[in-house]
């Protein structure tokens, strides 16, 4: 039944399985500029996650919804030994980016990044030994799982799979904001989302979905001012031959040798149209 009323504002289409709502890499390009500052962001929750999970002795932590890797980052930086997984590719891939770049770091060099579904999780990602001594699931993303079948059974095998991960004994961290107000009021509370806080969100408009005149779906459109870029900054297209052939093959004097000319000099000969 969902599945004919269900929409993402960004067409975004999985190549299987569940609908991964960032697939067209939108967001993902410009998840920076959502969230704003990301100190400034995971300032707001780091003393208190940090204390939560020393408190309770956790070494490994698995974050469930990794996204760009924000929280995950923030928990590499204090030492923790971090796996992170998300359902969309498009997101990982600067996960996977930050990795890299930071790879001398060792926490980073152990920080190991898989694609993996809430729904497929057990089959997706081995759980080490007993789990992980923490899960997170943070930046309200829970709540973009669909009620597929109207009956929450996808919600429930999501989080029964999620608390798999964790040992016995462990934390689960699961956040879920502001949809209390949301339905309350019909709109998202200005200025209060400690995740996505950037000063360039000029607006937030709310849309609430009712079937059968139950709220159903919320999606809230943000319209986020990006900064002109330098005047000048897009590079000319080149097509011919010429011009592809002096960026590659400039000779000192300014001219053009043909390539095969300046490739194998004297075994090919020049040829028209080249
Ligand atoms: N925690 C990150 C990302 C939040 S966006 C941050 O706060 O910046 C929500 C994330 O949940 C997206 O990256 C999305 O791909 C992921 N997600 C949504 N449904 C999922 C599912 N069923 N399984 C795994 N990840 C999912």
């Amino acid at each position: 039944m969902v599945d004919s009323v269900y929409r993402t504002r960004s067409l975004g289409v999985a190549a299987e399985g569940l609908p991964d709502q960032y697939a067209d890499g939108r967001a993902a390009r410009v998840w920076q500029l959502y969230i704003g500052d990301t100190r400034s962001r995971t300032a707001e929750y780091r003393s208190w996650l940090v204390a939560l999970l020393r408190q309770h002795r956790c070494r490994s932590v698995l974050d469930v919804a990794c996204g760009t890797g924000v929280d995950s980052i923030m928990l590499l930086e204090e030492g923790f030994l971090v796996t992170s997984v998300d359902a969309s590719d498009k997101m990982l891939k600067y996960a996977l980016k930050e990795r890299w770049e930071r790879r001398k770091e060792e926490p980073f060099d152990r920080w190991v990044i898989e694609e993996a579904n809430w729904l497929t999780l057990e089959k997706d990602l081995e759980k080490p030994g007993d789990g992980f001594d923490a899960v997170i699931c943070l930046g309200n993303s829970f709540a973009h799982l669909p009620d597929f079948k109207g009956d929450q059974s996808d919600h429930k095998l999501a989080l029964r799979n999620i608390a798999s991960m964790v040992r016995p004994g462990g934390v689960l961290v699961i956040d879920h904001r502001n949809y209390d107000h949301i339905l309350a009021t019909g709109c998202a509370p200005p200025g209060k989302n400690i995740y996505y806080k950037s000063d360039l969100t000029k607006d937030i408009t709310t849309s609430v979905l009712l079937v059968n005149n139950k709220a159903h779906m919320v999606t809230l459109d943000y319209t986020v001012q990006v900064p002109a870029t330098e005047a000048g900054a897009s590079p000319e297209l080149s097509a011919s031959l010429q011009q592809v052939s002096a960026l590659v093959l400039p000779t000192p004097a300014g001219g053009f040798h043909s390539p095969a000319e300046r490739c194998l000099p004297g075994e090919v000969p020049a040829q028209h149209p080249g």
